[in-house]
């Protein structure tokens, strides 16, 4: 078993990403956000795991891939849950990966990125942090056990005072939720020297779909397209076009890069891909 996997963006209905590897130093994430799609297809997705042999067999890995491709960490899993506080396991991935002078794109929920500053300091490296809402309170309501949100831009504003690129991604954007212009301000007015914003709305699948109802019930009754892409509901299109133009025309007042996730829309992003590393 492999515990470095190759991204193929044609899989992924609307994605914009190059090829690129992907990281995931640990199996199934805590952090339980209600929207989060991995439960779909993680077996007990929100059951944090350890792999067997983690460090050993990706020291392996890292040292046979070139360095062509970047490297994702992690696209199922946040690389800091609150044992990486003991177990090393992200950090010792990213001197391995330094090692070898790979770009890399670092998503994370968690303020313990921080603790990794002199490694990241001196990598090719984007760091993104997901931020719905401004108001910690508001947050929990949809992410009931992540870091709160204000931790969250405390890292990043000490992230990018040491010249590391902060990406913020507002994803979900759920209409009568955090679709509201303050919303949008509130968050990318509180991060300072914003390399990039990314803009995604809520795509449904049936079981993040089922955890949002218990919290947002206005949620079903949304305007939603009756073809599925790729397995998820999409809001209508309109509905998304008026949010992504709001979003478009806060968001560049802070940087000139926005990009948008899996929507298909070209005219409210200004970068080919939502990941920073292409
Ligand atoms: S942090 Fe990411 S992977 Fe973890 S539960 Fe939330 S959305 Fe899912």
């Amino acid at each position: 078993m492999s515990y470095i996997t190759f991204f193929d963006p044609f899989k992924e209905g609307l994605c914009t990403c190059g090829k690129k590897y992907t990281i995931n130093p640990y199996t199934g994430c805590n952090h339980r956000c209600r929207y989060c799609y991995i439960t779909s297809y993680i077996k007990n997705g929100f059951k944090l795991r350890l792999k067997n042999n983690y460090l050993k067999v990706i020291k392996r890995e890292i040292d046979k891939i070139s360095n062509s491709y970047p490297i994702n960490i992690s696209s199922s899993s946040d690389p800091y849950p609150g044992i990486e506080d003991r177990l090393f396991l992200t950090r010792k991935t990213l001197l391995y990966l330094k090692n070898k002078n790979f770009r890399i794109s670092v998503i994370t929920k968690s303020p313990l990125v921080v603790r990794d500053i002199d490694i990241l300091k001196n990598m090719d490296v984007f760091v993104s942090f997901t931020i719905t809402h401004f108001e910690d309170q508001k947050a929990k309501i949809i992410e009931p056990y992540a870091p709160p949100v204000s931790e969250r831009i405390k890292a990043a504003n000490l992230l990018s005072k040491e010249g590391i690129r902060i990406v913020i991604r507002i994803d979900p954007i759920i209409p009568g939720f955090n679709d509201k212009k303050e919303v949008i301000e509130g968050i990318l007015s509180r991060v300072n020297n914003l390399y990039m914003v990314v803009f995604s709305t809520y795509k449904a699948k049936p079981d993040n779909l089922k955890r949002m109802k218990e919290v947002l019930p206005f949620i079903e009754k949304l305007p939603w397209e009756n073809k599925k892409i790729r397995g998820y509901r999409y809001l209508k299109r309109e509905l998304r076009e008026e949010i992504l133009e709001m979003a478009y025309k806060v968001g560049i007042n802070f940087t000139q890069r926005i990009g948008l996730c899996r929507e298909g829309i070209e005219k409210f992003k200004t970068t080919k891909s939502c990941d920073p590393v292409f």
